[in-house]
């Protein structure tokens, strides 16, 4: 089959990481017979250098008519880059919040697995981590606080700010749909979470969620409050496999499960609207630092490719061939810079490689 692809390599190592990422999905297409066809979307600080803006209209057309798009990262050194003199507006990241919103983007998925080659860059004990851990967080994307109404103003003589925190059953019902369909493919487990003891919101999320549930009588689904949510994180992490929650808990915990995963060098990460489109790109960003040099980590934005195959083109048997092969590829103790182990007798025992020497090796394991 042939499947449209934009591709948004953005700047700093940006480009690096999506090449390898490009070379690893064209060896899935000529294994299993798929043809990726790519077109360059300008995005970010390369936009603004190119034509004034971080995203013009036609980029957007560009993403829109597009099945999916693969993303490398955005952005300068926030300190030097002459990028973050123009108003904020104008600035390299208005192009992506701009993007997320032209494509209705309200679901974001974040896996956090925890390589076992990998566990001594988790910072919990060994008796939590066990046998290691493998959840996805679902996050709300386009609505709850950080989208509410809000204001500050002088009440009485005295300073006050409101955020208002809201979400209509449409938008609670989509995005737990996508949970849902989500375990599907998984474990089959969802863990809503919520803040129902407090927030009229979180109560109308958990009916919600409820009605979805009845159309899917094989997951199991519990109900959890984010305080307990974020304290099971660290002490059992191994009891989840998709956590469904709103958009401000969502931010939290995502960054909560990613931490405990050691590397931000390996973490993919999806966007998702309610069609098969989504926008993939790895979690961490432009990485300025060490732009041009080689050594950026390709697996986060390989493992991204990998999620494209899953959820916008439906392709399993080939994500889960690309899955295997990075962990083929951490088996044989190939490392990139930011995944060395800390111990000097450890590190005479692994293989430090680049960015393309990565690439190449994984596109090889397929
Ligand atoms: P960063 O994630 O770019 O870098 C943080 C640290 O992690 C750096 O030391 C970097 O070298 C390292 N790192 C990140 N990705 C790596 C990889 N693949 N391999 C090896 N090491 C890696 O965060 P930052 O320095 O705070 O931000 C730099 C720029 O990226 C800023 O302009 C920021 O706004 C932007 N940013 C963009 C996105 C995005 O495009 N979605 C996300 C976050 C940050």
């Amino acid at each position: 089959m042939e499947f449209q692809v934009g591709v948004i390599k953005g700047d700093g190592i940006g480009p690096e990481i999506v090449t390898e990422a490009q070379k690893v999905l064209d060896a899935i297409g000529k294994k299993y017979s798929h043809k990726f066809v790519y077109e360059d979307i300008l995005m970010g600080g390369c936009s603004i250098d190119a034509t004034g803006v971080p995203l013009t209209d036609h980029a957007i057309e560009q993403a829109l008519s597009k099945q999916a798009v693969l993303m490398g990262s955005i952005g300068g050194n926030t300190a030097t880059s002459p990028w973050y003199k123009l108003e904020p507006s104008l600035r390299p990241e208005a192009g992506l919040l701009k993007l997320r919103k032209a494509l209705n983007l309200f679901a974001n998925l974040r896996p956090a697995y925890l390589y076992e080659e990998l566990k001594e860059a988790c910072p919990l004990r060994d008796d939590i981590i066990g046998d290691g851990f493998d959840m996805m967080i679902m996050r709300e994307l386009t609505g709850g606080l950080y989208f509410g109404e809000r204001k500050t103003e002088e009440v009485d003589g005295v300073m006050t700010a409101v955020d208002t925190l809201s979400y209509n059953e449409n938008e609670i019902r989509r995005i737990a749909k996508r949970g849902f369909d989500i375990a599907m493919k998984r474990r089959k487990k969802v863990t809503s979470v919520d803040k129902a003891n407090v927030l009229d919101s979180s109560r109308l999320w958990r009916k919600i969620v409820e009605e979805v549930a009845k159309d899917y009588p094989e997951v199991t689904y519990e109900h959890m409050l984010v305080d307990n949510c974020a304290m099971q994180l660290v002490k059992d992490p191994k009891q989840f496999d998709v956590i469904l929650t709103e958009n401000m808990f969502g931010d939290i915990l995502s960054d909560e499960a990613s931490m405990v995963t050691g590397s931000i060098g390996m973490l993919s990460s999806a966007s998702l609207n309610d069609t098969k489109f989504g926008l993939y790109e790895p979690s961490g960003g432009s990485a300025p630092d060490i732009a041009g040099k080689g050594i950026a980590n390709p697996i986060a934005t390989i493992l991204s490719a990998a999620m494209m195959l899953r959820y916008s083109f439906d392709l399993d048997k080939e994500a889960d061939a690309i899955e295997n092969a990075v962990k083929s590829v951490l088996k044989e103790n190939y490392r990139t810079i930011d995944i060395m182990p800390q111990e000097e007798d450890k590190r005479a025992l692994v293989t430090q490689v680049g960015t393309k020497e990565m690439g190449d090796l994984i596109a090889a394991r397929v």
